[in-house]
């Protein structure tokens, strides 16, 4: 699979600030019809790319298969149908000099894919802005969020606390993926430091706390100019989308 392909393809992708509202009503047609087990215009069970060519080098695309490090269940992430089971395909592009992994990407169903392991609504993730905005850490709106959907389930259903733990990982991760590759107005900031990197969980005081900071005044005046504003934010963003497509290391700030 071809890294530097598949991220600088992953690159181009931008969302609007706004999700439009017929994606929003389309997204709670489909839970309703999915809680009623009609057979109309309920969710997938899975989820294949919908490219045949590749976007990069235009080459035939082969038949869709697991992520390469899928090794346990795909769930829904959406209000109405929290940790429902799907199947979520990449298609790898033959050309060995490309080998550029395509995901799905289901915006228009109200839909993001976070590492094709999870489908969260973008309804979520826009309740989870609105928290964050109000000062919440990310964190423990994620966490909050996950336990009161755990709740409504049967036992039977109920995911153990490890899986709820890595889920919750994957959207923190997922959500500031979603967040850097947002268009926006700069009034809303990003607080860290470049190289290995550190985001505020929340508010003021818990950005200034953060204990991975270290930041040396002499060392950081140095001569040289600093990056331009567009460079920082395409090096989070491709940071981001790594974490978000191959499931390397979780960033999680406690
Ligand atoms: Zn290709």
């Amino acid at each position: 699979m071809g890294r530097t392909s598949t991220v600088a393809m992953n690159m181009n992708r931008v969302l609007p600030y706004d999700i439009p509202n017929d994606i929003l009503k389309q997204e709670r047609k489909m839970d309703v019809t999915t809680i009623l087990a009609l057979k109309e215009g309920s969710w997938p069970t899975i989820f294949v790319p919908e490219e045949t060519l590749c976007n990069l080098c235009k080459a035939a695309l082969g038949s869709a298969r697991n992520h390469p490090r899928a090794n346990s269940k795909c769930y829904l992430l959406t209000n109405g149908n929290p940790y429902h089971p799907v199947e979520i395909k990449v298609k790898v592009c033959p050309n060995k000099v490309c080998k550029a992994m395509h995901q799905v990407w289901p915006i228009k169903l109200d839909l993001f894919n976070i590492c094709d392991k999870a489908l969260v609504a973008l309804e979520v993730l826009l309740e989870l802005r609105e928290l964050f905005n109000k000062g919440v850490p990310i964190s423990s709106a994620i966490e909050a969020k996950l336990t009161a959907w755990t709740k409504r389930l049967d036992k039977a259903q109920q995911l153990s606390f490890g899986q709820q733990k890595y889920l919750q990982h994957l959207l923190y991760n997922g959500f500031y993926c979603w967040e850097i590759m947002t268009e926006r107005s700069m009034n809303n900031g990003i607080c860290g430091i470049i190289g290995q990197f550190y985001l505020g969980d929340g508010n003021q005081k818990n950005c200034c706390s953060l204990k991975g900071v270290n930041h040396n005044v002499k060392e950081h005046t140095s001569k040289e100019s600093p990056v331009p504003l567009e460079s920082f934010l395409d090096l989070v963003k491709k940071d981001w989308i790594e974490r978000i497509t191959f499931r390397m290391q979780l960033m999680f700030l406690l």
